[in-house]
């Protein structure tokens, strides 16, 4: 049987996988491997939420153990170190695997885009323990200040003040939640309202820079009304411990500094000897293959995919990973029974962007939703996710 190799069970590796299992009803002719170094698929779309105390942090692990029972595949739960595209083979801490077709959906890693003292300084948002670090130095700055021997607190109090860099999804629905978090913080420890300050940064003109500056400016009025400080063509050009230096020479003093102003491809790729763009992603055709390696298939935030109708990259979310998934996994069983395997088409259902725990505003074709309709749209296209990744093939299978 020739071999399927997919290198990361996230929103694009677990589609690929399921959906071809799927589609063959248990039979297909590869033999299917994924690898990820975790024991759980992780929901990303929602870590922020969890570094908000919005939701416990098991809300966003399934289980692989769950996700894959009585599937025709091997789950290897090892950290892979380097790939050969040459010889055919994956390294990894648990051996070196061969492959007749890899598939690389490895996500991408937070890109500090040379800012000197972010990393060291600041909070990264991507994965689970990066928001349960995040959630626990809140929640202990309020404990601190609030403490019987702790000096009284000042206006514009670094221990207090939250700066946000990068007003993308990310950075924006993080903002959001802060002024939720904080609200049920200063409440618990006595401390007042007006002594916090959530701060969000972007260097462009308007915050969610994806979308227009119509919903960029609508997003900015409402975090505004929930108290959090937006500053747009602001751009941050050093990090100091306690400190964040902006472009115009002003600084900022703050404990708690969350990066979310970026993401790349993880280093691995380029360090395996793929040819890379800029960012580290892997430029494929039409039908998600390596233009260098054709037996390689790369997916989602890994991956630069030309979109011929917009002239640009298909967007790095977690929508499109498992969408180009699901492409590949009828490409492949297609090519398995000898049919027509098509070009990958991209297609967005909409954006949703959170605006705290009760407020979303939702896009999808002519429909737009905000406040808790808007947040009500959101939680359901979660649930949706979270439906179809658990249930739906056991039922299709019957
Ligand atoms: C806070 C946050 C909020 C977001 N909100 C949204 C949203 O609202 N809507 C949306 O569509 N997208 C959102 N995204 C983006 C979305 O999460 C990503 O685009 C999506 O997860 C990419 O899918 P992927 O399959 O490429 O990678 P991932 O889902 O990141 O999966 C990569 C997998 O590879 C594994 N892996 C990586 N390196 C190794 C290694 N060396 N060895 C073994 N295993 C490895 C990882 O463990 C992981 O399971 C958000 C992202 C973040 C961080």
């Amino acid at each position: 049987m020739p071999k399927l190799l997919i290198l990361g069970g996230g929103y694009g590796g677990l589609a690929v996988v399921q959906k071809l299992d799927d589609l063959s009803r248990g039979h297909t002719d590869w033999d299917m491997t994924l690898v990820d170094q975790r024991n759980f698929h992780l929901i990303q779309v929602r870590v922020h939420e969890v570094a908000a105390n919005t939701i416990p942090a098991e809300r966003v692990q399934v289980p692989f153990s769950e996700l894959l029972n009585g599937r025709k595949v091997d789950l290897v739960q090892t950290t892979i170190e380097k790939i050969d595209p040459k010889a055919r083979q994956v390294q990894t801490s648990a051996g070196t695997f061969d492959y007749d077709r890899l598939v690389v959906a490895l996500g991408s890693e937070t890109a500090y885009r040379n800012i000197p003292g972010m990393r060291e300084y600041s909070f990264p948002m991507k994965d689970l323990e990066d928001a349960i670090r995040y959630r626990r130095t809140v929640i202990n700055a309020f404990k601190e200040v609030s403490a019987p021997d702790a000096p009284p607190i000042q206006p514009k109090d670094e221990r207090l003040t939250f700066v946000i860099g990068g007003g993308g999804l990310t950075g924006t629905e993080l903002a959001g939640e802060m002024a939720d978090f904080c609200q049920d913080l200063a409440r618990r420890y006595n401390v007042p309202e007006t002594s916090y300050r959530i701060v969000l940064l972007e260097g462009a003109d308007h915050i969610l820079p994806q979308l227009s500056k119509q919903y960029g400016d609508y997003v900015r009025g409402e975090l505004r009304n929930r108290g959090v400080l937006v500053a747009t063509n602001t751009f941050i050009t050093k990090v100091e411990e306690g400190k964040v230096h902006l472009q115009d020479g002003r600084i900022i003093r703050s404990q708690i500094i969350c990066w979310a102003g970026g993401i790349q491809a993880p280093a691995i790729l380029a360090e395996s000897g793929f040819e890379v763009q800029k960012d580290g992603r892997i430029l494929t055709d039409a039908f998600l293959r390596s233009q260098q390696f054709p037996e390689v298939y790369v997916l989602g935030d890994a991956a630069s995919i030309p979109d011929s109708r917009t002239g640009k990259y298909v967007p790095w979310t977690g929508q499109y990973a498992e969408r180009e998934g699901h492409y590949l996994a009828e490409s492949l069983w297609n090519e398995e029974r000898g049919m027509r395997i098509e070009p990958y088409a991209p297609f967005s259902l909409g954006v949703a962007v959170s605006i705290g725990r009760n407020d979303a505003l939702t896009i999808s074709g002519p429909i737009k939703l905000n406040g808790i309709a808007g947040r009500l749209a959101k939680n359901i296209s979660y649930d949706n996710y979270e439906w179809n990744i658990r249930h739906k093939p056991r039922i299709l299978k019957v």
